[in-house]
């Protein structure tokens, strides 16, 4: 008898015991009669480890089960045990709500609950409006973004809050309001308020943010108006592509995040100097050549390549006190 059918006899026996009962088990395996070895359960979703994650998590609609933990890296990872934004609060309302990402870890939850009353006063707004979060489960979004992965990531429009409770196609339909010139230099003097700067800057100032992005004309002009005293808060606005009428508030990883992996630390300096700023006024960064199509298109992130313990978050019980929309 070779060493491979000792094994596979022994792994018979195995199903058989299984099956039924102890009698088998008890008989001596040289004298056991071949025993039909069941077939194995159906190989677990190989299928699913290729297809686009981002087809995946959307797909999901309720949170899963399980303490509440970002996992992986804020473009690349999941949530486990998201949590829901209400989408009326007292000082916000919760914006494009087909899109079903109001949800986060609750440490994101809790920082727009304490922060939206904290920015209405600043800026002297009836409240603030919310953009996208993360899905249920957090992962890749099929569209908008390449963060928001790990229920770290909110947008919160450059509007203030009407005084109405917005319908569901308002909610929709409704634009945020660009504060960048077309020359893409300089902030909209016809958009631009000063209230502006003390949405950002509050923003900035909370101690479990750990960077506010916003478009480089913005931070420019807050570089201008806030020439002195900067008290840390400005180092943590950074410039970045797109948010010309929003900002992307990015919160560290909380302590119950073990396989959260943290951003690097923002540069040493408020980030205002010319040549900190110098790169985002560039030719190449505002009039890009247009690129030719790549011939092979990009890859799509998929299950393998995120953190393992994504695969367990996606195929997770549904938090039943969650409730779909
Ligand atoms: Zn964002």
């Amino acid at each position: 008898m070779t060493a491979r059918s000792i094994a596979v006899l022994a792994l018979s026996l195995a199903f058989a015991g299984a099956f039924a009962g102890s009698t088998v088990a008890q008989t001596p395996a040289a004298a056991a009669p071949a025993v039909a070895v069941p077939n194995p359960p159906a190989k677990p979703a190989i299928a699913e480890e290729k297809l686009p994650a981002k087809q995946l998590f959307s797909g999901v609609k309720l949170p899963s089960l399980g303490h509440a933990m970002a996992i992986g890296y804020y473009p690349r990872g999941c949530l486990q045990g998201g949590v829901e934004l209400p989408v009326d609060g007292p000082n916000w309302q919760v914006m494009r709500l087909s899109r079903n990402r109001n949800w986060g870890h609750p440490e994101l939850v809790k920082f727009l609950e304490r922060f939206a009353p904290l920015a209405a006063k600043a800026t002297g707004w009836k409240g603030i409006l919310i953009g996208d979060m993360a899905q249920p489960r957090g992962g890749p979004l099929p569209f908008g973004h390449l963060s928001h992965q790990i229920g770290l990531d909110v947008d919160i429009w450059f509007m203030p809050m009407p005084n109405h409770e917005l319908s569901k196609k308002e909610r929709e339909d409704i634009s945020a309001s660009n504060l960048v010139a077309a020359d893409r230099l300089h902030v909209n003097p016809q958009t631009w308020m000063p209230s502006d700067v003390a949405f950002i800057k509050t923003a900035a100032e909370q101690p479990e943010v750990e960077r506010v992005l916003v478009n480089a004309a913005i931070k420019k002009e807050l570089c201008r108006v806030e020439d002195k005293q900067h008290d840390g808060w400005m180092s943590k606005v950074r410039p970045w592509y797109g948010h010309d009428d929003h900002i992307h508030v990015r919160l560290k990883c909380p302590a119950d995040s073990p396989n959260c992996r943290k951003q690097p630390p923002v540069p040493a300096g408020d980030g205002c100097g010319d040549k900190e700023l110098a790169f985002w006024f560039s030719d190449a960064v505002l009039h890009p050549k247009p690129s030719p199509p790549p011939k092979v298109p990009p890859k799509p992130l998929t299950l393998a390549d995120l953190p393992p313990a994504c695969k367990t978050v996606l195929d997770a019980p549904a938090n039943p006190k969650a409730v779909e929309r």
